[in-house]
């Protein structure tokens, strides 16, 4: 009879540890395939797009969260806003305009062009510890407006179709060079379209974050930014933010989605 007891206690407490182990195993498989929604970034009336952004791309969920966020699931151009003002963190791409009659604060004329006033302090800086390593540079485009923008525009436009333009020229109002905060450079011998050929360009890949720079539209980003690469095009948000993207590889849509537009 005694012995009888222990058997049917023994199964008895068997079988509750089974059901134990059992259980935790599904609260894990249960975590496992549940999505990690907890990103400061994350916008619940998207979930349904972020899931298939997912599905299609393969990408983690954070990426595809970004991805989404930066408007990267529909078409260049689709579905634009106008951007928020954010001083030298305002966001310009193909997804963010900037109002027809907007000037820029803080712009200051040099050499009959014109730039957002910090953007050139941080530029000259720049210019003048390259200059102790007998290298140059020059800033041979800045502040654009808008009709400004819009021309030359139309004037690609009368020499290549709108698919391959829109991949080395902005449309009026999608410039970054609208917010004054944007540079194209040379160095003052080569054509800027060699400007990767150039020693300085291998300074500025190694320094330009230093002084609040990042080379804007890299290679293998094309299909975030919507440019080719552009060596010759570099944007100022600061030494933090500029140190922290070239660190990571990374790109301003990326930047601004994961720590700005949150
Ligand atoms: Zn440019």
């Amino acid at each position: 009879m005694k012995e009888k007891y222990v058997i049917f206690l023994i199964i008895i407490v068997f079988e509750s540890i089974s059901l134990l182990i059992f259980r935790n195993k599904e609260v894990i498989i249960t975590k496992k395939f549940e999505p990690n929604f907890t990103f400061p970034f994350y916008k619940e009336e998207k979930k349904k797009e972020y899931l298939d952004y997912q599905n299609k791309t393969g990408l983690s969920l954070k990426e595809s969260i970004i991805r989404v966020n930066i408007g990267l699931n529909k078409p260049f151009y689709t579905d634009t806003k106008e951007t928020k003002d954010r001083g030298i963190l305002t966001l310009v791409n193909k997804y963010n305009y900037i109002s027809k009659n907007y000037i820029p604060k803080n712009l200051i004329e040099v050499n009959n062009l014109y730039i957002n006033k910090e953007t050139y302090e941080a530029f000259l800086k720049m210019k003048n510890d390259m200059n102790k390593e007998n290298l140059n540079i020059r800033i041979i485009s800045a502040y654009r407006s808008y009709d400004y923008q819009e021309s030359l525009y139309a004037r690609y436009m009368q020499n290549d179709k709108q698919e391959i333009v829109d991949s080395y020229s902005a449309r009026a109002g999608y410039s970054e060079h609208h917010t004054g905060l944007a540079i194209d450079i040379d160095n003052g011998k080569q054509n800027y379209n060699n400007f990767y050929l150039t020693k300085e360009f291998v300074w500025m890949q190694e320094n330009a974050s230093k002084y609040g720079f990042i080379l804007r539209y890299p290679k293998n980003k094309e299909d975030i930014t919507g440019y080719s690469y552009e060596p010759w095009h570099y944007r100022y948000v600061g030494i933090k933010i500029a140190e922290y993207i070239k660190k990571h590889n990374s790109t301003y849509e990326e930047y601004y989605y994961e720590f700005i537009d949150i």
